[in-house]
Order: structure tokens, then sequence, then C-alpha cells
């Protein structure tokens, strides 16, 4: 499948690199592109943040802002502040309107996302395709806490799909609205809104709600909440549960999945068509680098028998780091003595095998 943005065309499957506030760490755009980065994510919540979306609006949107003239999603905010509500319910109250939250970069002044909000924001900041604002069922939900998720996730869908129109249509009294846009409507400021399938784990409420946000004729659709990302066998199932039920000529993204690679040769089998996850990244920085043939698929590059290592990361990896011949002791040293060129490097690394493992897969349709 081929997905048309207005900043380019992107081709499925593909994992997307994370760049939560307009960077993906250490990495220049430049670094992006030549390990084969077709589409990268950026985080409306904390862009809404900092330095603000009306800020990277005046700056000329976000492709502008950060240099970046390719494809570029948001996701909505929905899963950071469903873990913030998590993690301190005093910081964080969600409520069937919208969330109300409190915010550690400006000295505890609270914050109201709504479905409104989270999509002028996000319209603000200038993505290609940007995110229902959903209430994720957390890890562990009950079926009560988890139909209360869906019902909200369907409501929200319903707002942001009505405020997607009315900002990007402003159409006369009585002229009837012209949305969804075509997939692949190649107008330029016209961002493709994907809803937001929930339902954790229980395949009843999968299914209801895949029903639901296919009903709502969007040009692609997610599948997201808890239960997607973190053990390979329950994101394919979640997937299976519903998957007979989603149009073959539309996206399926499933978000946050791909903390090693041999989880999207999993969920793109299971019907997915793209994902994305800050764990390439977030490993590579705390020292673990994608090796094939290491336990848990990657190598801890802290410890001391890497010392004197004269091998590269991975022979058969064609990323600029092994390409050039950096040993796995300078890697070792480098992470040791916290030098930046550390992070670049085991960067390129880790997103350009994620990047592979994508590209080596059938296309997706
Ligand atoms: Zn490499």
């Amino acid at each position: 499948m081929i997905i048309h943005t207005s900043h380019g065309d992107v081709r499925t499957p593909v994992f997307m690199p994370v760049g939560t506030v307009g960077s993906v760490k250490s990495l220049t755009p430049d670094d992006l592109l030549n390990l084969g980065t077709q589409i990268i994510l950026a985080n409306n919540y904390h862009l809404y943040l900092r330095p603000g979306s009306k800020a990277v609006k005046k700056l000329g949107g976000i492709h502008k802002f950060m240099g970046w003239n390719h494809p570029l999603l948001t996701d909505s905010g929905g899963f950071q502040l469903m873990s913030l509500s998590r993690q301190n319910i005093n910081l964080c109250h969600i409520d069937d309107e919208g969330v109300t939250f409190t915010s550690h970069l400006d000295g505890g002044i609270s914050h109201r996302f709504t479905p409104e909000i989270a999509i002028k924001s996000q319209i603000d900041i200038g993505a290609d395709i940007i995110m229902a604002f959903d209430c994720p069922v957390p890890a562990g939900a009950d079926k009560k806490t988890t139909q209360i998720c869906v019902k909200r996730t369907h409501e929200w869908l319903v707002r942001c799909i009505k405020t997607l129109n009315i900002t990007l249509s402003r159409p006369p009294k009585n002229t009837p609205l012209v949305f969804p846009p075509k997939l692949g409507g190649n107008i330029k400021g016209v961002p493709d809104l994907f809803g937001i399938i929930q339902g954790g784990t229980f395949p009843d409420l999968l299914r209801e709600s895949a029903q639901f946000v296919v009903s709502q004729n969007l040009p692609g659709i997610a599948i997201g909440g808890a239960a997607i990302g973190s053990d390979p066998k329950q994101t394919a199932e979640t997937i299976a549960a519903v998957r007979d039920l989603l149009p073959k000529n539309k996206p399926l993204y499933a978000m946050g999945v791909g903390i090693r690679p041999s989880d999207l040769i999993s969920v793109f089998s299971a019907g997915a068509d793209m994902c994305d996850c800050v764990a390439p990244t977030r490993l590579a920085r705390t020292g673990y680098l994608y090796n094939p043939e290491a336990k848990s698929e990657r190598l801890n590059i802290s410890q001391n028998k890497f010392k004197l290592d004269k091998s590269v990361l991975d022979v058969n990896c064609d990323c600029y780091t092994c390409v050039s011949g950096f040993t796995r002791a300078y890697l070792h040293h480098l992470f040791k003595s916290r030098e930046l060129l550390y992070y670049r490097l085991a960067s390129i690394h880790n997103l350009r095998t994620m990047i592979r493992t994508a590209a080596s897969l059938p296309t997706t349709s």
C-alpha cells in the first residue's frame, strides 16, 4: 500500500521513528533520510505544552520548524494523559468531556485537553496525519473500565471529526460539509484523521470499537491501548480479533509497537501496515543495541566484555555506524564516557535495523 500525503508517499509496511518534541533524539533530518525513514512521529501533547502549538504555527508549521520536509504524523496526546493519570491521579483527571491535567513544565498550571482542543492543536502543528483524541485502555483494565474507555473514545471521535470539519471547511451557513477527505488527498494543509480502536483485551469490545471506527469512514484506522505493543503475542491476538472487520484499502496503524525487530515481523504479519515506538532510540541511549544473534535481540554495550571487542555491532547491518567500521569496543568506550557521538551512532544503528526489517517484509495491502 502507498499512503499519499502532501509531503510525499509512504510505502507500507513502515516503521516510524518517534520525534516526540519535534526531534528524533540526537539525529538530524539528513541522518533520518540516510537510514531510510519515510515518516516520523511527533507528539501533540508535548508540542502543545512547549513551545505551544500556536508558536509552531507562527513559525511556519512543524515541517519547517524542524527542517523535515517529509511525511509526519502527530499522536493526539491521549496516551500520554492516560499514562499521567495512572502515575498520579492528582496531576491528571479524566472525565466524559476531556482531561484536566497539571504540567511539570510550567510551574503547575492546570490545562484542559478535549477532543476539540487536541484536533485544533494538531492542525496548528501542521502534521500530515493526525490522530483522534482517544481514551486508551490501561494495562490490566477490567471490563467495566474498558467499557468506559471505549464509550469515551467513540464519543470523542465524533467530536474530533466535527472539529476537523468545522476548522478546515469553515463552510458558509447551509453548505454541506465535505468530510472526510480522501486518503491521500494531496490538499496542502488538510491532514488525514485516523480513528483509534480501543477495547483492551476483550474481543467483543474490540469488535464493537472496530465497527464504530470503520463506520466513520476515515482515511486510516489505528489500534491502541496497553494491549498493543508490550507483548507481541497479545498484540497479534488483539489485531486478529478485529482484522476481518477492517477495510483492506485503508492503512492499519498499530500504535506503540516495535520494542524488538521481531515485533515488526509479528505485527505486520498480523495485518498492520504502520507502527511506531520510542524503544529503538530509548534503548540505544541506555546502551542496548540490536543484534540478531544476541539474547533479547540486543547487546548491552556497557558490559566489560566489549572493552576489547574489535567487531562491529552487526556484520549484516548496512547502517552508517556498522558500515563505517566503528567497533563495539569504541562504542563501549563512548557509552562509558557519555560522549555525545555515542547517542548518534547508537540511534542510527537501532533505527536502521528497524527500518530495514520493515522494508524486508512483503508489501502490505
Ligand atoms: Zn548498524
